[in-house]
């Protein structure tokens, strides 16, 4: 996606040869009209798919997710990094955080996955993919199925994608970066 790769080499900045900044317009400061843009490129990627529901995890995968969700018009979740106090009935997997480098325990309540839904899983980044394998396996414990997995930024030189595709998963992403090389972002 053009514009997206555009607002990358514009507001992005490598903070080390692994880890893109985007705090500028996603991780951080949102920019809406972006944020849109992406949400409808997702709908219009995935519109052969039968979508009753989009999985993203806190907090920035879900601007984006809403933007889809409004324009596919089905209902969006997050997964928590934290668990509910309110609640003891949740799915729950594990995912190691690449940026933060501990393990997160991801919760979603039960009550809002089906074993009818199809799900696509939304998220910002995609690097050893940690992050959308703990959201499949909440799929999966919930007896659902997922229909694709919508990554705004692909990191392609990390093995994310590649485990995820060879899965069986269909992995969508608008920008996919291939290096980074003196400050500089190569995509793919
Ligand atoms: P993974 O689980 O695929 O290893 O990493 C994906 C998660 O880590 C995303 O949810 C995102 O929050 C974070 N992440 C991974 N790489 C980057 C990066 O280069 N920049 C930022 N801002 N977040 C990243």
């Amino acid at each position: 996606m053009e514009l997206l790769k555009n607002k990358i080499q514009t507001e992005g900045r490598v903070f080390n040869d692994s880890l893109l900044k985007v705090d500028s317009f996603l991780n951080h400061q949102l920019d809406p009209q972006l944020m849109l843009k992406m949400g409808e490129e997702f709908a219009k990627r995935f519109q052969a798919e039968p979508i009753t529901k989009i999985l993203t995890i806190e907090a920035s995968g879900i601007a984006v997710s809403i933007m889809a969700g409004l324009t596919i018009n089905v209902p969006v979740v997050f997964a928590r990094k934290k668990k509910s106090a309110v609640t003891n009935d949740f799915y729950c997997a594990q995912a190691y955080s690449f940026t933060k480098q501990e393990t997160n325990t991801i919760t979603v309540d039960k009550k809002f996955l089906d074993p009818t839904d199809k799900i696509l899983i939304i998220d910002d980044f995609l690097a050893n993919g940690e992050a959308a394998l703990g959201l499949v396996d909440i799929v999966n414990q919930a007896g659902a199925t997922v229909v694709g997995i919508g990554i705004v930024i692909e990191k392609s030189f990390q093995p994310g994608a590649k485990k995820l595709k060879e899965l069986g998963y269909r992995v969508e992403s608008l920008a996919r970066i291939a290096s980074f090389s003196n400050g500089n972002v190569n995509f793919l």
